[in-house]
């Protein structure tokens, strides 16, 4: 039986209850007629309970946006991964690229945040990309090579690749360079966790829409996508699951 695609969706900080109640029903139903997907939805933390509740008798999971590396302290504003996993996540995103931007989050956090959600039984999706400077300058797969390297803790993990100058863009890497990327990321982590390649899985991130879902999923070395923008449209995701088959 072929691998299951995750098709995960990266809500932001957008999505308020009512609306959101919509959006997981048409997500439920599209997940139901798809048991080659595993979906997951990462709404914001404060709905992440209730997202929860609406999806139980479905085969839709949740996941969290972030969490801290520490099980608790003085940490005003974070949210650690048991705190995510008493909510009822089963998935925590770490290490995307507006954190590690907007908060400096380094590989080394990114690493400590994964670890930590592997302690309460979360999954990370550990996210890694290179910038578009990165990119020009022939760069792409060394800054890429050091974040796996770097990031990756011991267990069971998602990788994303998700390069940053195709977050939010419309701009996507043609399938020859996701599955080059793809192919080297593999190898990479292969290589740091001692796995078997057929054990590493890498999801695409960025600018995935319900147009590009199926080319994107059927590339070499793509195991799923992350999906940002579209992810908030009802038809667009349930289109990108039903791109899953
Ligand atoms: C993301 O932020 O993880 C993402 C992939 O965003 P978008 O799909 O909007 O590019």
């Amino acid at each position: 039986m072929p691998m299951r695609k995750f098709i995960i969706g990266n809500w932001k900080m957008h999505g308020a209850a009512a609306e959101a109640h919509t959006l997981v029903e048409a997500v439920a139903e599209a997940a139901a007629k798809a048991p080659q997907a595993e979906v997951i939805v990462c709404p914001p933390t404060t709905l992440l309970a209730q997202v929860t509740s609406w999806l139980v008798g479905s085969n839709v999971k949740t996941g969290g946006q972030d969490c801290h590396a520490e099980a608790e302290g003085a940490h005003t504003g974070s949210i650690s991964a048991a705190m995510l996993e008493e909510a009822g996540a089963a998935y925590v995103i770490v290490g995307h690229s507006e954190r590690r931007a907007a908060f400096g989050e380094t590989n080394d956090e990114v690493k400590k945040k994964a670890q930590a959600a592997m302690g309460v039984g979360l999954i990370p999706i550990i996210c890694v990309g290179e910038t578009a400077a990165e990119r020009d300058a022939g760069k792409a797969e060394e800054v890429v090579a050091r974040q796996v390297s770097e990031s990756l803790p011991k267990g069971h993990f998602l990788l994303a690749y998700e390069p940053v100058w195709a977050i939010g863009t419309g701009k996507t890497p043609t399938a020859r360079d996701i599955e080059s990327m793809h192919a080297h990321i593999i190898a990479v982590a292969a290589r740091e966790t001692g796995l078997a390649r057929e054990r590493i899985f890498v999801v695409y991130g960025g600018s995935v829409n319900a147009a590009n879902a199926r080319q994107i999923l059927a590339t070499k070395g793509v195991s799923g996508v992350l999906v940002g923008g579209a992810s908030l449209k009802a038809e667009a995701f349930c289109n990108i699951i039903n791109s899953s088959e």
